[in-house]
This record gives structure tokens, sequence and C-alpha cells, in this order.
């Protein structure tokens, strides 16, 4: 069994939030792994811009989630991964998918759809968890 750290980002803009469209038709949210002396936000901001070309702010910290799943690459090995989440706004709303890491779209979406899209249960709880934090401080 293997560890597996990552980090990624809600972002917000108004009223929608960056999806990444995988070349399998999939929907995810924006993350990859910490690297080497980076704390898990400024992975997560730096993977945002990695992947979508999107510059954010941080708000605050959101949640982790937990999942596990086998590479092939390794034999099958069981990785243990957690996933550290950041919600973000962005400075606009321009998005272009990084080609060489499977992205075929970025998009900005519609908070109502955003749930309903995402591929992953963790992740729609993420975005949910989310857009509640983000209408919370826009009321204060
Ligand atoms: P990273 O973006 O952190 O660099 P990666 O692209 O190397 O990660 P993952 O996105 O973790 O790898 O995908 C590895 C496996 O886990 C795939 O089979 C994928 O379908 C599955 N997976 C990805 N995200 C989730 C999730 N939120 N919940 C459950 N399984 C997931």
């Amino acid at each position: 069994m293997r560890e597996e750290i990552s980090a990624g980002g809600v972002v917000v803009f108004g009223n929608t939030i960056l999806l990444l469209k995988k070349y399998n038709g999939d929907w995810v949210l924006p993350k990859g792994k910490v690297e080497l002396d980076e704390s898990f936000e400024q992975t997560a901001i730096r993977e945002v811009y990695e992947e979508a070309s999107v510059k954010v702010d941080v708000i605050e910290y959101l949640d982790k989630i937990h999942y596990t799943y086998k590479n092939n690459w390794e034999d099958n090995n069981v990785i243990n991964k957690t996933v550290y989440w950041f919600l973000m706004q962005a400075k606009s709303m321009d998005a272009i998918p990084l080609k060489d890491e499977g992205f075929i779209d970025a998009k900005f979406t519609h908070i109502d759809r955003c749930v309903d899209l995402a591929k992953y249960n963790d992740e729609k709880k993420i975005i949910e968890k989310a857009i509640k934090k983000y209408n919370k401080i826009s009321k204060d």
C-alpha cells in the first residue's frame, strides 16, 4: 500500500464553478499531487493554474477526502489517497484545459448543474459544502 497526497480547488466565479472534462467524458475538480516543500494550499493554487490556466485567490480550506485505487502501472498496488480541498475565487472566467494531462475541456459551470455533472460522489459533497460556505460568505 502506498500513500498519495493531493490538493485541489473548488474555484468559484459568480454563480459558477470550474470543472474539467477528462478525455473519457468525466467531469472533475482540478487537483494534483503535493510536491516537496509545498503547502497544500500552494499545491491547490499551482494545480488550478497548471490544469486550467486559472489564477485564483484562496478563500478558505474546505475539507479532505479519502479514496483508494489500484494502480495497474504498479502491479495493481493499492494506493491510499487523501485530497485536501480549498474554496477559491477565480480572477477571471477564462479557462484553458491542459491537454497533456488528458483534459479536453475546462468550463465555469452554473452551480445548479455542478453537483449533477461531477463524476465522483466525494467531489459532489465537496462542491455542495463549497456552495454553502460561499453563499454564507457572500451574505455576511
Ligand atoms: P492527481 O490529479 O492527484 O495527480 P491522478 O490523476 O494521478 O491524480 P486520480 O485522479 O486520483 O489520479 O485517479 C486515480 C484513480 O482514482 C482513477 O481510477 C480514478 O477513477 C479514481 N478516482 C479519482 N478521483 C476519485 C474520487 N474522488 N473518488 C473515488 N475515486 C477517484
